[in-house]
């Protein structure tokens, strides 16, 4: 009914009244020439053909053909939005960064939710973990705090990523998503198992992006003023409260509304209920990094908040929808490496390997001059710089300015106040080997201690109704490194299965894979 209609169903009706009082635009080609037809070819006799000459057709489906760009390979499907973010409680005392100047200071932010496995026309409401980056434009540069909802990551050694997401994305024969693909990945690398038990708790489904958490999930170094540094990490609570679809809900919406979750946010946005989040660190000095018992480097942990209490620092809100998706949400390019002075990485491996590979892709994805887009370019700051040309320079290229180092004629100089900070690396460099150090004790407490017992319950069927689609040798690999975490949930999530198997023996088995020459695999076939 049309008076029930949100915002973003009514776009097209708001654009036009938001137009009321001006004149159409003159229709034209991409050059600008006026175009006096737009319906009809410009053929030989009206049953054609077509002459070459009609650059009125040629000048627009050329562009057509080359309207997409590469998909991003994860976090394809997303929602964009804008704000700012305020200073609430002072953190000068552990970093000097513009953003953390003072107390009400402001700083302009966008942000992109998404989901992590899906294509960009995939349903917003499956089960996977959800994006939550956010893009600082300070006075020293942008800030990319590139995070999830999770505080923690299925992996801690960016040399298994392109693998892990693979297991996530399509079979490379089938191309369908392949449970055998996920479980045989996590059940080999236990260091998974706390992030599958976030992902399989209630929590793997939120509803919509405005009722998650955020995290920054990696540790970052801090550097104050007088250049003492801390370890850190980031954390945003949602003001607007954490909810969660039930599985059912979920599905449905998959089915019937697959875009649920940027219509939540846009809608929201668009009707002025703007949704904020507050942000804490947790901070660690380099002596207890030191002797804590768990690498605070790694990926797959999290900090205990009664060891490293939740410091609050300010709000983050959300004011803004894009004006157009594509121009300032599908070329919308975070990058942790994009760090301005009094923020600098930790030695996390997984952070280390995103500082390469998220400017690599975008570099693949938008071409080398992705920085001089709008919604990525730097424009609270000046960038001076010996980088020119290239693909799409839509800058003065830095005019007549010198384009090289050192010169005699006034150009860019180095700032020796903005070093980055020192530190010390004594090991040996070597290719080691961390993925046993304990990956059960956090799972136990997350089991035990965060979750309730219907909680641990919806875990464990959540978890079997998708270990149920792997091979046989899989589930019990799985269930086998569960046990280790805590009998009873390894129990339970069995219980699931033979519940699952039971049903499934009575059935034809429909899970039937075959290549050409080789013996036909069923989903019951042992290895
Ligand atoms: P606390 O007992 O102090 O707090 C528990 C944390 O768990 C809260 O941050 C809570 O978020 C979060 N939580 C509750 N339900 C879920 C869920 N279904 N999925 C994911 N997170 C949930 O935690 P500790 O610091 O002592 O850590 C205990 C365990 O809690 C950890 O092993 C970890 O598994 C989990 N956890 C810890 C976090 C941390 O950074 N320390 C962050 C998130 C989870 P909220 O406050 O929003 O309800």
């Amino acid at each position: 009914m049309a008076e029930n209609r949100d915002n973003s169903t009514d776009q097209m009706k708001l654009w036009k009244a938001s137009r009321a009082t001006q004149k159409a635009d003159r229709l034209t080609t991409g050059g600008g020439h006026p175009v006096g037809d737009k319906l009809n070819l410009q053929t030989a006799g009206s049953r054609g053909p077509l002459l070459v000459q009609d650059v009125v057709f040629t000048d627009e489906m050329a562009h057509f053909d080359r309207e997409r760009i590469p998909e991003r390979v994860v976090h394809a499907k997303g929602a964009g939005a804008f704000g700012y973010f305020q200073v609430t409680h002072d953190v000068t005392r552990y970093c000097k960064a513009k953003v953390f100047e003072h107390i009400g200071k402001s700083t302009p932010v966008a942000v992109r939710f998404s989901t992590v496995a899906g294509e960009s026309g995939s349903a917003d409401t499956v089960r996977d973990p959800r994006g939550f980056a956010v893009k600082f434009y300070t006075e020293d540069g942008n800030w990319d705090l590139t995070g999830n909802n999770t505080p923690i990551f299925f992996i801690k050694d960016a040399m298994l990523f392109p693998s892990f997401i693979h297991t996530q994305k399509r079979n490379p024969q089938t191309h369908m998503k392949d449970p055998d693909m996920v479980w045989d990945f996590w059940s080999l690398r236990p260091e998974s198992l706390h992030q599958v038990s976030f992902l399989f708790s209630d929590r793997g489904l939120p509803d919509g992006f405005r009722h998650m958490n955020g995290y920054g999930s990696h540790t970052f170094k801090m550097v104050n003023a007088a250049d003492e540094c801390f370890y850190c990490k980031f954390h945003y609570k949602t003001d607007q409260g954490i909810k969660n679809l039930p599985v059912d809900e979920a599905e449905r919406l998959a089915a019937t509304n697959p875009d649920y979750a940027i219509g939540d946010l846009f809608n929201a946005i668009a009707s002025g209920n703007h949704p904020s989040w507050t942000m804490s660190i947790q901070i660690m000095t380099f002596d207890q990094a030191e002797k804590y018992q768990f690498n605070p480097f790694d990926l797959t942990k999290i900090w205990p908040h009664k060891d490293y209490p939740l410091i609050p620092v300010g709000k983050l809100v959300l004011n803004r929808n894009p004006t157009n998706y594509f121009v300032e949400v599908e070329q919308m390019a975070f990058d942790p490496s994009n760090m301005p002075p009094g923020i600098e990485p930790s030695p996390d491996k997984m952070l280390q390997g995103r500082l390469f590979s998220y400017p690599d892709t975008h570099r693949h994805r938008l071409g080398a001059n992705y920085l001089q887009i709008p919604v990525n370019c730097p424009y609270r700051t000046r960038v001076a710089n010996y980088q020119r040309d290239g693909p799409m320079c839509l800058s003065d290229n830095q005019g007549g300015a010198p384009n090289y180092f050192p010169n005699s004629f006034s150009a860019p100089e180095a700032q020796p106040g903005f070093m980055e900070s020192k530190f010390k690396v004594l090991p040996d460099v070597a290719r080691y080997n961390t993925s046993d150090e304990d990956n059960v004790t956090q799972v136990r407490d997350f089991y035990t201690r965060v979750l309730n017992e219907e909680q641990q319950q919806r875990l464990c069927q959540n978890l079997a109704g998708s270990l149920k689609g792997a091979q046989l040798f899989i589930q019990k690999r799985m269930v086998e490194t569960l046990k280790a975490v805590h009998p009873g949930y390894a129990s339970r999530v069995q219980a699931c299965l033979d519940q699952h198997n039971k049903e499934a023996k009575k059935k034809p088995n429909l899970h039937v894979y075959t290549r050409p020459g080789a013996p036909t695999l069923t989903a019951s076939s042992k290895m």
